[in-house]
């Protein structure tokens, strides 16, 4: 594939990125989303717009986040230098405000009054309320009544950043039955408000849309990697949930003689239920509105998933990550829970960052390919901090005194 003309010919104006994305609605929707998508198109483009974002991500964000050299790790693992993008230093703590900025600045300019939103483990809720309290913007959170009850802390920054939270009873009472109360509520309200999606997920054009606010994370990083350095990095590395700080990362890199990888959770095990990991183990299907790889079962239903990180576990992954597999151009690979936590313990230790359990996915995966690569470099997008996950480590896992290299 020419990757020199890839942002222009993907997506293709219906939103597909070869066989997958798309636009799978119910017709009342099709309408509202479409007009999004025209907004977009026009907006993105115009110096107001782009003068204003980059503005809000200076001032308001903390931007450019930094990359740091981890030197004590690498050492410890031989010669190949591990890199990380800080985006765990980032307003707000991880990558999500990028895209949720985005989206609320398009939303003023559309002149709408409402952003809504599902969330299961509350990090996008956190960073769309974030946002609405930015732009002076309503917000309406979906949220299981289940994952309210176990992510007490994000709902109360919900609450105190101005929020609604829509506590969901139906069915199982998480992440599914939130998307189907939030579209709900949107199909009742779309002349006034717009649907935010949480990653490069959903229907066309969030995909696109999302990738363009992430891409702000792998300009940066390039940059920022060269000047440091004077080269371009041997490869790139990134966790993938929905695969939204990854799709970022990514895209500034595709044109490269650089190899990128991306990470998916493996969490327990390959058993279904026991994991996330989509590209290792998904068919081709539809889910949430877009077409990709899913996990589903034999009657297209998404099958339980499950990963230490909240973050990653959705049965999925975005559409362009799809088209970049089978073309050959990005690399995935999974990383267990055990590997994911020993790495949140070691960067901690070795390096006084804290990572997010997400992002420790990333960080072990290039903890164990620095080993056997004995030179060169690896960029990794450290997606989040992991203050939000302190609690749950240390009941479950310690304080990680065992996670030590042997001297
Ligand atoms: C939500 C989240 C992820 C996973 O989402 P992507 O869309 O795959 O990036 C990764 N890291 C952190 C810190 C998160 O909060």
């Amino acid at each position: 594939m020419d990757f020199s003309t890839y942002f222009r010919d993907y997506p293709t104006p219906d939103g597909y990125y070869g066989e997958f994305g798309g636009m799978f609605l119910p017709p009342e929707l099709q309408t509202a989303f479409k007009e999004i998508y025209d907004a977009y198109l026009t907006i993105c483009k115009s110096a107001q717009f782009i003068s204003e974002l980059r503005r809000i991500r200076r001032e308001f964000q903390g931007r450019p986040t930094p990359v740091y050299h981890c030197q004590r790790l690498s050492q410890k693992l031989g010669n190949c230098q591990i890199y990380l993008k800080r985006e765990d230093l980032n307003h707000t703590g991880a990558h999500k405000l990028n895209h949720c900025m985005g989206e609320g600045l398009l939303a003023k300019y559309m002149g709408k009054k409402k952003l809504i939103a599902e969330t299961g483990a509350g990090q996008h809720g956190v960073a769309l309320a974030t946002a609405a309290a930015y732009f002076g913007l309503e917000c309406e959170i979906h949220m299981g009544e289940v994952d309210i009850a176990k992510q007490a802390p994000n709902v109360a920054r919900m609450k105190v950043l101005g929020a609604k939270v829509i506590p969901v009873t139906r069915g199982l009472k998480t992440l599914k039955e939130a998307v189907d109360s939030a579209f709900e509520s949107y199909l009742d309200s779309y002349k006034d408000s717009i649907y935010c999606i949480g990653s490069v997920v959903g229907p066309h054009p969030f995909p696109l849309m999302v990738r363009d606010f992430q891409m702000v994370v792998g300009v940066e990083a390039r940059e920022q990697f060269m000047e440091m350095t004077g080269f371009l990095p041997d490869v790139v590395t990134a966790c993938c949930g929905g695969g939204s700080n990854a799709a970022g990362m990514f895209a500034a890199f595709l044109n490269d003689p650089v190899r990128i990888i991306g990470v998916e959770p493996l969490g327990r095990g390959p058993k279904i239920g026991d994991h996330a990991a989509s590209m290792a183990y998904g068919t081709k299907g539809v889910l949430h509105g877009f077409e990709s790889y899913i996990l589903q079962d034999e009657s297209g239903n998404p099958q339980p998933v499950y990963s230490v990180a909240s973050g990653l576990d959705y049965p999925g992954i975005g559409p362009e990550h799809a088209l970049w597999r089978d073309c050959g151009r990005v690399e995935y690979d999974a990383i267990g829970d055990k590997e994911a936590v020993d790495a949140f313990f070691k960067l901690s230790r070795y390096e006084g960052i804290i990572p997010a359990l997400e992002s420790a996915h990333a960080i072990a995966y290039a903890m164990k390919l620095a080993k056997e690569m004995h030179s060169g470099s690896i960029l990794v997008n450290c997606s989040g901090r992991g203050d939000k996950d302190l609690d749950y480590v240390i009941e479950n896992f310690g304080f990680g005194e065992d996670h030590r290299f042997e001297d």
